[in-house]
């Protein structure tokens, strides 16, 4: 089945068409259908699956015909950056529809929202917060609302976006269609759906199943040499964009700066980050200027980089769930995707979680040549490939060398040799791992 079946207006086939779409997702088959029909729907679908389009396509369908210049769909959003994320999809799919869309969340300057929202835009892409500062404004007129979608709506609930979101669906006109996007439905999630849904129909994909193009591994080590590994897996994997977790803010920016010092194109992303540092840190991830972020599991939310080929698990996550979540952001629509977790003793039992929740024992791998047993730093610098990469690097490895030769001479060579050199003599990690002393961010 193609995007053809849905008879979509032509700009907007025009759009899916520029984007590169070919074939619809599974979500999108299931979805897309329903809310075409101008039903309520209630899908259960993790970020990767391409549930943006689902929801997108068909409420551009609907904006075609009507008014212009009133808001008529509302989408609410965990964080900034997703809200852009869905932003940058509206202007993907619907740049020739001429309809419009404008973010609304926090951290930023209030007047540029409130002009766009003035007569300019047919769309809102919100966070809950910033949104019901311009409803008690009266900076946002959503008397003419046609459709609202919650996106990602086990996320708002876990970041205590709750009462916003029930405070905001006061102010909404009860005449409308309503769906309702979470890749979990823990109790509370159900109870909101079931308060503001109608008879909605249930659109479900790979409940909380990791997309299958993502192969997974453990790699087993100590956690003072957790650093080390990471640069050793760095520097023994072709890897395009990679994407690490740390349990932490604080890690996170450690461990960037780690990265950074050790001669990698890092950056990270986290909490306390002006609004612009944010910006500039994923904007910089998007067009490769660095090619590694270190992020936690809140400030990563929703980041959509389609290239990223490699997540890594610095820190092991606290739930099967946010497993399943950060892996997502790798083999994204049915793109092939590497996810390594680097496990310590204390991560037994969240191993046994996941492996139950995959249905698969996951592989333990180690890294040859990797000084498991050093101290405080690493002293040798590794220089064989891991066991289950040798197959898949060796077609890979003439065309490496080839450019390693061309690079020689040249700032790759420098930069190269100062990672090597900060490589052997890194500092990293000490002192036990803050596994109850959690930070939000
Ligand atoms: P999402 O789950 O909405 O975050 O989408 C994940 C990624 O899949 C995004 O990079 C989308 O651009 C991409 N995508 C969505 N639908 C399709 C499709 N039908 N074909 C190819 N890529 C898609």
């Amino acid at each position: 089945m193609n995007f053809e079946s849905f008879n979509f207006h032509p700009h907007i086939a025009a759009g899916v068409r520029a984007l590169g779409y070919i074939t619809p997702t599974p979500i999108q088959l299931q979805a897309i259908p329903f809310i075409l029909q101008g039903q309520d729907i209630m899908a259960l679908a993790q970020t990767g699956t391409g549930k943006t389009a689902a929801f997108v396509l068909p409420i551009l369908q609907r904006l075609m015909q009507g008014p212009r210049g009133c808001v008529r769909a509302l989408i609410i959003a965990p964080t900034r950056e997703l809200a852009e994320q869905i932003h940058e999809a509206i202007g993907g799919l619907g740049q020739q529809t001429r309809l419009r869309s404008v973010t609304v969340y926090g951290g930023v300057n209030m007047r540029p929202q409130v002009q766009k929202l003035r007569g300019k835009a047919e769309i809102a892409v919100s966070c809950p917060g910033r949104l019901l500062d311009h409803i008690r404004q009266g900076t946002i007129d959503l008397s003419r609302l046609e459709v609202l979608v919650l996106d990602e709506a086990d996320r708002m609930f876990d970041m205590g976006f709750l009462p916003d979101i029930r405070k905001i669906l006061k102010h909404l006109p009860a005449q409308r269609q309503t769906l309702f996007f979470s890749a979990t439905m823990p109790d509370d999630i159900r109870r909101l759906a079931h308060d503001i849904l109608h008879t909605p129909a249930t659109v479900q994909v790979n409940h909380t199943m990791p997309v299958t193009t993502i192969s997974h591994a453990l790699y087993p080590v100590e956690q003072h040499l957790k650093t080390p590994l990471l640069m050793a897996l760095l520097n023994h994997t072709d890897m395009e964009s990679v994407l690490v977790f740390t349990r932490t803010k604080h890690r996170a920016k450690q461990v960037a700066h780690q990265l950074g010092r050790a001669g990698y194109s890092s950056t990270s992303l986290q909490g306390n980050l002006s609004q612009s540092q944010r910006q500039a840190a994923l904007n910089g991830f998007r067009n490769g200027s660095f090619k590694i972020l270190v992020a936690t599991d809140i400030a990563a939310r929703g980041i959509d980089v389609s290239r990223i080929s490699h997540v890594i698990n610095y820190d092991m996550p606290d739930t099967s769930d946010a497993y399943t979540h950060r892996i997502g952001r790798t083999g994204r629509a049915a793109k092939t995707g590497d996810a390594f977790t680097l496990i310590t003793r204390e991560d037994a039992q969240m191993v046994r979680a996941i492996e139950n929740v995959l249905g698969e024992e996951l592989e333990r791998c180690t890294l040859q040549g990797f000084d498991y047993t050093a101290n405080s730093f690493h002293t040798e610098h590794t220089r064989h490939q891991p066991q289950r990469h040798r197959k898949q690097k060796k077609a890979k490895q003439a065309k490496a060398q080839r450019s390693a030769a061309s690079k020689r001479g040249t700032q790759g060579k420098a930069i190269s040799q100062v990672a090597k050199q900060r490589f052997l003599h890194a500092s990293h990690l000490t002192g036990s791992p803050t596994r109850n002393s959690r930070d939000s961010c």
